[in-house]
């Protein structure tokens, strides 16, 4: 099995999410675990929902916007899908019910219960897509499988519970190949409660599904040709890199290179799992 991650930058209108199934189009005979972020700029904008929730700040007229570009986009990349569809907004409305009530004591925890959707979201249009387009696949909560503790906005996985969990998913899900589509950036706890991993956690979740599963490989698909030795945009003369080793791609990160989020390396290299960035 191959972990594939596609950020929100790859799936922020149709188009991206039809270059999706053309991607995975290159790939026919390979079970795949799909890792998606929230849309675009969908996690920017719940955050200002949840601090309008917290403020009593009235947020419907921002929650209609994302549900309107969600179910825009979903038309389009699988027009008639009624199921879909209704999925979609079953989702939203139980989010503007949450919204309709009184904020708890914890403002981090309300955060996770909120923007988290950004991927349940996208993560369904996205399935919905790949079936359209003849890419047999199934949607799998990703807070069924990773548990963590309640360190609501930078939750710490329990790579036991983890793993227990994620045991049995390939034999559940039907077909050949496998494919599956999840969310990054979210988790849950013991109890029952969706947490978050942190801004741009998603390819840390990528990361996570391979230790759990085994992975052979994780790719992180982007729009940039790979890892460069500085900042391209910054410095005239660098260098694509081909190949690097755990340890300098983990300096590389933690010293600002933003292709990688810092902590996605160390389950992988606990395994020896390589990590590949492609176009
Ligand atoms: N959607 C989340 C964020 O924007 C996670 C991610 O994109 O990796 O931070
Ligand atoms: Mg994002």
């Amino acid at each position: 099995m191959k972990v594939f991650k596609f950020g929100g930058a790859s799936v922020k209108d149709a188009a991206g999410v039809r270059n999706v199934a053309n991607v995975l189009r290159h790939f026919p005979n390979d079970d795949l675990l799909i890792v998606v972020s929230a849309m675009g700029k969908t996690t920017n904008a719940l955050e200002e929902v949840v601090w309008g929730f917290c403020d009593g700040v009235p947020v419907a007229e921002k929650m209609e916007a994302l549900r309107k570009s969600h179910l825009t986009v979903l038309a389009e990349a699988a027009p008639n899908d009624v199921a879909a569809a209704a999925e979609l907004v079953l989702h939203f409305d139980r989010l503007n019910t949450f919204l309709k009530g009184k904020p708890s004591e914890s403002v981090d925890r309300d955060y996770d219960q909120i923007v988290s959707q950004g991927e349940i979201w996208s993560t369904l249009i996205v399935s919905a897509h790949l079936k359209h387009a003849g890419l047999s696949n199934a949607w799998v909560d990703a807070r069924t499988i990773v548990r963590t503790d309640d360190t609501y906005r930078s939750a710490r996985v329990d790579w036991d519970l983890s793993e227990r969990r994620a045991g049995g998913l390939l034999n559940e899900v039907p077909g050949s190949p496998k494919r599956i589509v999840t969310q990054g950036f979210i988790g849950f706890n013991a109890e029952g409660d969706t947490t978050t991993l942190g801004r741009e956690g998603s390819d840390f979740s990528a990361a996570i599904f391979a230790y759990l599963l085994d992975a052979e490989s994780v790719t992180i698909w982007k729009d940039v040709p790979g890892m460069f030795n500085a900042d391209p945009k910054r410095f005239p003369d660098t260098k694509l890199l081909s190949h690097i080793s755990y340890k300098e791609a983990i300096e590389l990160s933690y010293f600002g290179a933003s292709v990688i989020h810092p902590r996605t390396l160390q389950p992988l290299q606990r395994k020896s799992i390589p990590l590949y960035v492609r176009s």
